[in-house]
């Protein structure tokens, strides 16, 4: 009867040990790319992609109840630490009303940061998802007032319309942004270095107000190669771009990637603020490599830290 049982015990172990061993990452296969962004060139596709944080998960043995309902949640912290992958996530065009929110909620419940370049004249029709993504932490940038090219545009207009911008963010209740994103992309000499602002562009175009299509969109980050560092350009008021948010921000965070703003991937990763004045562009971005001395900002993991055990 003894031997009975033990002979059960053991068999049932083998089963759970071959269990969990078949569980173990099966390689995922090579996605296949992808259409050329229209308006800068493709950087090559580095398939250096960063190694995978998951640990294979525990013997399914009694894992302990987790966390009983009556207990305090902790709140959450959020710490970037400059020396692991992070990708910035921007979003152009919006505000608007139902997709900006779908992505502040998907952005909120993955404790992840994104930058929005807004258009002032919808910022004024349409004020409350901006002073949401503030409260949230989420960069808030401009994208000019009335969307217009605004290489085409004399100085003087030119600054006339981003100073409209912000004033529809000032009275939406958040800083008027230093991050200006032009529209198109278009930029001249005076765009360049004559608004007072920072004039940033992109490294990685989705393409995504191009397919409206959520799964292209997936399929175009997920099977892009090495994301760390980049920009990505996507636009928050399309139905199809907030349903690819949905899957890409828990699947970016799966491989590793620390979802930040602009600012902080300029700070962390490039090792400077964004200065007034200045052009970053895709130039900039694929010319300079992570830095060794991050520009340290508030939520900065200590250089000093010392790995955490377990
Ligand atoms: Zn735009």
């Amino acid at each position: 009867m003894i031997r009975l049982f033990s002979l059960t015990l053991t068999l049932a172990l083998l089963l759970t040990a071959s269990g969990c061993v078949g569980r173990a990452a099966a390689p995922d296969p090579e996605p296949v790319t992808v259409s050329a962004p229209e308006v800068l060139p493709d950087p090559p596709p580095e398939p250096e992609s960063p190694p995978p944080e998951e640990e294979s998960p525990p013997p399914e043995e009694e894992s302990p109840p987790p966390e009983e309902a009556g207990e305090p949640e902790e709140p959450y912290v959020r710490v970037i630490d400059p020396s692991k992958p992070m990708v910035a996530l921007t979003f152009d065009d919006g505000p608007s009303g139902l997709c900006t929110d779908q992505i502040l909620d998907v952005l909120e419940e993955n404790h992840a940061l994104a930058t929005f370049f807004e258009v002032g004249r919808n910022v004024a029709r349409c004020p409350e998802p901006v002073k949401r993504m503030a409260e949230l932490g989420c960069e808030v940038a401009s994208h000019s007032n009335a969307h217009k090219d605004l290489s085409r545009l004399k100085k003087a207009a030119l600054l006339a319309d981003l100073d409209t911008a912000d004033q529809a963010f000032a009275s939406a209740g958040v800083e008027a942004p230093t991050l200006v994103r032009p529209p198109y992309g278009a930029v001249n000499q005076t765009v360049k270095s004559a608004t007072g602002r920072s004039v940033i562009t992109w490294t990685v175009d989705t393409l995504d107000w191009k397919s409206r299509d959520a799964q292209a969109v997936i399929d175009y980050i997920q099977g892009y190669g090495d994301l760390d560092g980049e920009i990505v350009l996507m636009h928050s008021i399309y139905s199809s771009t907030a349903e690819a948010v949905a899957a890409l921000v828990p699947w970016l965070q799966e491989q590793g990637y620390q979802l930040v703003t602009v600012t902080e991937l300029m700070a962390y990763y490039y090792g400077e603020l964004p200065q007034p004045n200045c052009f970053y562009g895709y130039t900039y971005f694929t010319t300079h490599g992570r830095t060794d001395t991050p520009v340290e900002l508030p939520g900065m993991l200590p250089p000093a830290a010392e790995e955490a055990e377990g």
